[in-house]
């Protein structure tokens, strides 16, 4: 089992996008995938469709009220589950905190999954506040994928990061955290800009960068309201084949290489 977070704390960068169409190319492959959604907004449990008005939730596991495999729903999507967020998680934030170890609330719920669903990866999809369930989600990783915005100061929200990454790796029981790589989202190829963004970032990290650059696509921006990943809402189109190949790139890094 491996534990992804998607995480940068800038808003609008791409998190929830990334996680959704991330863990639908997974479960494309057949590989059994938990997306679990961090963000009292829930923008991830909506763009797989979830109903609001059906059980399970987020918030009694972080309330250490259910185990977490009992929150677990299917989705449309082949072997790719959800445990959706609800509003109310905002809520928690405030009531755990008051709590014995509020910040691992995750990372002990994840200890239980194995023997229980059995899922090959756990993607995160975080908020953009660096508050409590965000530092859940950095104590439960075993590594962040972060999306970056190309745009102005995307260097400088980078520097912000990877700084959190490793204060929360310094003092987690788990031990440091590890970068899974940056992925480069939104590029617009009409624009300078984004090229020089895109130049920027692979100077300062290197091999970290992903290969693959999400364009800037209406497709991917329009599929949310259909309750669909871009990869089922537009399958032939440039967004779901960008979002494909950066998980090719992803799982060739983890040592699983697949056909595409
Ligand atoms: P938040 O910080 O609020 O959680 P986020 O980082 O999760 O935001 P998304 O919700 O994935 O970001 O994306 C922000 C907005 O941009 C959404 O409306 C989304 O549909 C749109 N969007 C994401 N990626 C693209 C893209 N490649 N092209 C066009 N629109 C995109
Ligand atoms: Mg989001």
């Amino acid at each position: 089992m491996k534990i992804i977070a998607v995480a940068n704390q800038k808003g609008g960068v791409g998190k929830t996008t990334t996680a959704v169409n991330l863990a639908a190319a997974l479960a494309e492959h057949g590989i059994k995938t938990l997306l679990i959604d961090l963000d009292p907004q829930a923008n991830a449990s909506s763009s797989l469709g979830a109903d609001p008005a059906d059980p399970g939730s987020l918030y009694p596991v972080l309330a250490g009220e259910s185990p977490l495999a009992d929150m677990v729903r299917p989705t449309d999507f082949g072997p790719l589950y959800l445990v959706p967020a609800e509003l109310d998680l905002a809520g928690c934030e405030i009531e755990i905190a008051r709590d014995e170890h509020p910040l691992e609330r995750l990372a002990t719920a994840l200890e239980g999954l194995p023997g229980r669903l059995d899922p090959d990866y756990v993607i995160l999809d975080c908020p953009p506040s660096l508050g409590v369930l965000m530092t859940n989600a950095l104590a439960a990783a075993d590594a962040v994928l972060i999306p970056l915005q190309c745009e102005y100061f995307a260097l400088e929200g980078l520097s912000k990061i990877t700084h959190v990454i490793s204060q929360v790796g310094q003092n987690r029981r788990k031990g440091p955290l590890e970068i899974e790589g940056i992925l480069l989202t939104m590029y617009d190829t009409r624009t300078n800009l984004s090229q020089q963004v895109v130049e920027d970032v692979r100077t300062h990290f290197g091999p970290k960068v992903y290969d693959t650059i999400i364009p800037r696509s209406v497709r991917i921006a329009e599929a949310p309201s259909y309750g669909q990943p871009v990869l089922s809402h537009d399958p032939g189109g440039v967004g779901a084949a960008s979002y494909r190949a950066f998980t090719r790139e992803l799982l060739a890094r983890h040592g699983r290489p697949v056909a595409g």
